[in-house]
Parts: C-alpha cells; structure tokens; sequence
C-alpha cells in the first residue's frame, strides 16, 4: 500500500446477502467493518467462511454493524485466527451479539456431531468453524459506544455511530478519514431499516456523505405497508379463538418476535381480538427480549415506544402471555387444548422447537401456521408456504391440513423507495458503493439510482479493492 493512500475492499456480502467485511485500509492501519457469516450450501459456505483473503492478525480495529450473524457470525474465527483488535459496537449489540455467537457456536458444534455420525461409514468429517470458547474471546474484545459519540478506532479516523434503525442495537457506521485527496467521510449503512417501522426509529441519511457503502437487499421489490400487519393478525386471531385453534408463528428470535408481541398487545389494548393465549417458546427469545426491556429507553427505539415503555414498565408482558424456558414447558403444550397463539424459532422452520409445534399440529384443519418472514427456496417454511401438502419433518411424512397464511407487512430492511429516498437525501459527493444484496437487486438500484443522475454508483465484485480518494 502506497504509504498516504486509503483504500476500500470487499470481502463478503459483494453480490448476495451473506458473508458481510469490508476493510478500510488507512495509512495508520486497517480498519474492519463487520465479519459476517456466509449461509448457504455446506461445501461453498464453509470454503468461503474460512477463506479471509487478509490476514486477520493485519486489522487493528473491528467495528460491528449489528448482531445478526451473516454480519457478526465470523468474529471468533478472525480472533481465533490471529486478530486482537478492539471491537466497537453500540452497547446493545454487544449484549446481543454475546447470546448470538454463543448459540452459532453449539449450533455448529452439534451440526458437526450430528454430519459425522451419519457419514461415520463414510469417513467424511466437518469441523465447526468455531467453539464457545471462540465466542467467548471474540466478545471480550467489545468496546461499547453509544450512538454519536465520536472516538478514534485509529490515529487520523474519527468514527461515529449512528441509528440504521434495523434491529435494537444497529448502527450505521461513519468515519472521518484523511485520505491522499483530503478529509472524507465514508458512511457504511450495514443493514438499513424502513421509513415505517414498529419499533424502531426511522433512519436519517448522514449529513455531508462523500462515500456510501449502502445495502441493497430490496433494491427492486416494495414491501405492503405496516398498516395491514394487525389488522391481518385479528383476523387470524378471531378465527383461531372461534375454532379452538392453534396459531403457530415461526419467528427469528430477534426483533420479529418483540414485534409480533407488540401488536398482539395493541390489539388487546384496543380490545380488537379475544384474550387468546400466548405462548413464547423459545429461550434465545426470551433472552433477547429481556435486553430489549432493559435498553427500552435506548435512543434507536422511536419516541412513540420509549414513551409506551415509560408508562408500561413490562412492554412485552401481559397477562395472558407465557415465556417458556425449559423443554418440559414446551412439550406441555401439546397437551393443552387450543385456542392460543405459539411464537417459537427458527423463522423458515430450519431446526428448534418450532418443529416439534409443526409436527404435531400440521395434520389438524383448525391449526393456522402464520409466516411472518422471509422463507428462503428449500427451506420447509417455504414448503408450507408453496401449498405442499405432505412434508417431511425429522425424517418422517406428515400430512398439512392446516391453513398457512403469510403476513409480508414485516420486514426490518429499507424497501426500494426507502433506499432510494436515503441515498438522494444523503447525496454521497463521491460516490455509492452497492452492497449486500442479490445480483439482481443490486443491478435494478443501480440502474434506477444512474438513470436519476447519480455517479459513480458501483457494484463492487468479491475482492475488489477501490482507492478512496
Ligand atoms: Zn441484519
């Protein structure tokens, strides 16, 4: 590297919507933003996920967009593998990242347990990327700040954090850095939130941008608005409550589940639906909705929650809502009669409780799975979703009467006209970086983004490297 020269490189989430790092490479050292998991096929995810491209011993600061996995999920092997740099992250990413990484290493440590029992005869063995203990170094090294206090991750780079409004905790990154040319701010959004959200504060564009490395996951496609999500889940409520049903909701842990909490409550408080059960079976849930209790003041949630929370010191209680921790209390279910409403993980019904609530459910015509989120090709929330009426679960075939409705109002990604509204209000003087998003959405924002007179819009490739100048 020439010696007063800084530099962007791309080495992950550059032509999909896994795997985000990109570093920033200053006369004073490198700077990493996000160290992302790939997910995806076993062979190609794992080839990508061990293969850094830099040596992890060379970043000399860390900075965390969020705690979601295909943007936190590596950390424990870049400080496995060398690296002891600072971590800098909101407060509550940090806290949320802890419970994360811990359970992406057992979860992978059971994959492996599992994969090599089964190909015992074959001899085919795969390692976890990482273990707890892993995890629990890589954490060690957080060093929270609070959104839009400055500090120096490195000599000559002043960073800020800013509200992405995306899931309690994310935070856009800014940074002030000299570069050959002059000074120049450098914004990475990491994940974007929507103008209209439940929960969180919307996201405002950063003043005075000269880069902008932004996401790009709905870069062509609009989201149904906000509005529809509680009416729809009424609707579904009152034919559960009439039927003597159960709601089976499979939800991602982290913000959907507060969400669908939260509207449940409002319809209550509006005594737009029955007193119907809920029951929260998921401990990952649990925990995290514990952290949101606590960061309930935190500046990334909008004024109209904060205030809620002021007045109900228990946001996500109730008096008909149950949190279960242990798998007796889970498996009891089975035998309570319905109506009620089940909110448990994972979200595409991949692994976890969940699938337990599934196989015993699915065969009854007053049953309703509830889709709340994205169902990714191959998944079997994605069979349920495509109308296939037998599926398999844990090798076994099981019959679906029940009725699958799909909620598409939630989503904690900026849509289209939300990406576009940031960026031409942000007006970046130098120039867009287009990241994390599929080829396809990626290719659609930079043509509409150019054709409304943008420059320099770019779609950096896995490993491009561009002078920052
Ligand atoms: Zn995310």
């Amino acid at each position: 590297m020439a010696d007063n020269k800084t530099f962007i490189s791309f080495h992950g989430a550059a032509g999909e919507v896994t795997g985000s790092r990109h570093l920033v490479e200053t006369p004073a050292g490198s700077l990493l933003l996000d160290c992302g998991m790939f997910q995806g096929h076993r062979s190609d995810a794992q080839q990508k996920n061990r293969d850094f491209k830099f040596p992890p011993a060379s970043v000399d600061a860390a900075l965390l967009s969020h705690a979601h996995v295909d943007h936190c999920g590596l950390m424990p092997l870049l400080y496995k593998n060398g690296c002891d740099a600072p971590l800098y992250a909101t407060p509550a990413t940090a806290e949320i990242t802890t419970i994360m990484l811990a359970d992406s290493a057992r979860l992978q440590e059971n994959d492996a347990q599992f994969f090599n029992k089964i190909h015992a005869a074959e001899h085919l063995t795969i390692e976890p990327l990482y273990g707890e203990e892993d995890a629990n170094r890589a954490v060690d090294h957080f060093r929270p700040v609070e959104y839009g206090a400055p500090f120096s991750p490195l000599a000559g780079v002043e960073a800020t954090l800013l509200n992405a409004g995306h899931v309690l905790g994310s935070a856009m990154v800014q940074l002030d850095l000299e570069t050959a040319g002059g000074r120049r701010r450098v914004v990475y959004t990491g994940d974007l939130g929507r103008e209209e959200t439940l929960l969180l504060e919307t996201p405002q564009p950063p003043k005075n941008a000269d880069y902008l490395v932004i996401e790009s996951t709905y870069g062509n496609r609009l989201h149904e608005p906000l509005m529809d999500a509680s009416g729809k889940l009424a609707e579904v409520i009152k034919r559960a409550w009439n039927d003597g049903g159960k709601i089976i909701i499979p939800s991602f842990a982290l913000e959907r589940t507060q969400e669908i909490i939260l509207v449940i409550d409002k319809l209550r408080h509006e005594r737009a639906v029955p007193e119907i059960p809920v029951y929260v079976d998921s401990p990952m849930a649990i925990s995290l909705t514990e952290i949101f209790n606590k960061h309930r003041g935190n500046l990334c949630f909008d004024a109209k929650f904060r205030d809620y929370a002021r007045h109900d010191g228990d946001p996500f209680g109730f008096d008909y809502i149950h949190y279960l921790r242990s798998k007796d209390e889970s498996q009891a279910l089975n035998n309570k009669k319905g109506p009620m409403i089940i909110i448990s993980a994972s979200g595409m019904c991949e692994g976890g409780r969940i699938l337990h609530h599934l196989r015993n459910n699915l065969d009854k015509d007053t049953t309703t799975v509830l889709l709340v989120g994205y169902q990714a090709q191959g998944t079997l929330g994605r069979k349920l979703q495509d109308g296939e009426k037998k599926v398999k679960i844990f090798g076994m075939e099981h019959d679906v009467l029940a009725r699958v409705d799909t909620m598409h109002s939630f989503s904690s990604h900026a849509d289209k006209n939300d990406l576009l509204d940031f960026i031409k209000r942000a007006a970046p003087a130098r120039g867009v970086f287009l990241v994390h998003g599929d080829p396809e959405a990626r290719a659609a924002l930079q043509q509409t983004l150019t054709a409304a007179g943008a420059k320099n819009v770019r779609c950096p490739a896995m490993g491009e490297r561009f002078e920052l100048n």
